[in-house]
């Protein structure tokens, strides 16, 4: 099971949704994707873990998605943080943070490692280029598959030995007794479950692609009705809610809303013409996405 917290659902700047940020919880291990303005706040305000994160991925690099970042990691270092960071992003990231510890005199006590894609807590994260103004990424996150040995099966053959349980676990055939074993026979795979996030973009292919039966879909869904939605590189809630339905996902979050809707509910209702299981990601909320 992977925990999805909403943290900031908005985009842009700032109103009464915060900017965007996301945090995926799996078996104490914490990856955030996104850092608007405020995430530093609001995850300390709400008990999220600030110093507690394992890695930082960023989408793109306009401010809405990336200014809370130096922040975020000189409290990270004021806290006393040792532990090493995992960050990862587009072109651009890796200067933007140095510059910014240069100008503001910081030195992060704690080794920062930029990487393209990581393997924390059970759960492997790689990117997807997404189809924005600027260079972006989506992210796909998936836990891995869990195989289990059908041991009551075996004990019914009457075989209690745990060796013979461990190689057919590996994946290996058994002989015992003059009888063969195949594992295919014992194994039961268990498959974990995939989260995709977008970060912005207009609706296009490889989203598409990338989001392929994912267990829970985040996507842009800046606008309802804006002509101009695709030109700015965003989506409206029915392009998610379309995007969500050409690949097969389960369920769609319809996230980086305009603060000019007050009132979001006619996105929701408008995505759920094209796609039923979809929901408004709300500030501080969560989702448990389960296989
Ligand atoms: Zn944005
Ligand atoms: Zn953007």
């Amino acid at each position: 099971m992977i925990r999805v917290y909403f943290v900031g659902s908005g985009g842009g700047s700032p109103s009464f949704r915060g900017l965007p940020a996301i945090l995926v919880k799996r078996e104490g291990w914490s990856v955030l994707f996104d850092c608007g303005e405020g995430t530093q706040w609001r995850l300390m305000k709400y008990g999220l873990g600030l110093t507690s994160l394992d890695a930082v991925f960023v989408t793109h690099m306009h401010g809405d998605h990336v200014l809370g970042l130096p922040g975020l990691i000189e409290s990270m270092g004021l806290l006393g943080r040792e532990k090493k960071l995992y960050v990862g992003g587009p072109r651009g990231l890796r200067e933007f943070l140095t510059e910014s510890f240069k100008w503001t005199r910081f030195n992060p006590p704690f080794p920062l490692e930029f990487v393209d894609s990581l393997e924390v807590g059970g759960m492997s994260i790689s990117s997807f280029p997404s189809c924005h103004t600027i260079d972006s990424l989506g992210y796909v996150v998936k836990e891995k598959d869990r195989v289990n040995l059908n041991v009551e099966r075996l004990r019914e053959t009457g075989v209690k030995d745990w060796r013979v349980f461990r190689l057919l676990k590996e994946g290996k055939s058994v002989e015992v007794k003059g009888v063969k074993l195949d594992p295919e026979t014992y194994l039961t795979t268990r498959r974990g479950v995939k989260v995709v996030y977008t970060g912005d973009t207009m609706p296009c292919e490889q989203v598409i692609r990338a989001a392929e039966e994912a267990d829970l879909l985040i996507h842009d869904s800046t606008f309802l009705d804006e002509k101009e939605a695709h030109s700015f590189g965003h989506s409206l809630a029915r392009d998610a809610a379309t995007t969500a339905s050409k690949s097969h996902v389960k369920a769609l979050a319809l996230f980086h809303i305009s603060a000019r809707y007050r009132d979001a509910s006619p996105l929701v209702q408008d995505a759920r013409r094209f796609f039923p299981h979809c929901f408004l990601a709300e500030d501080v909320s969560f989702y448990d996405v389960r296989a």
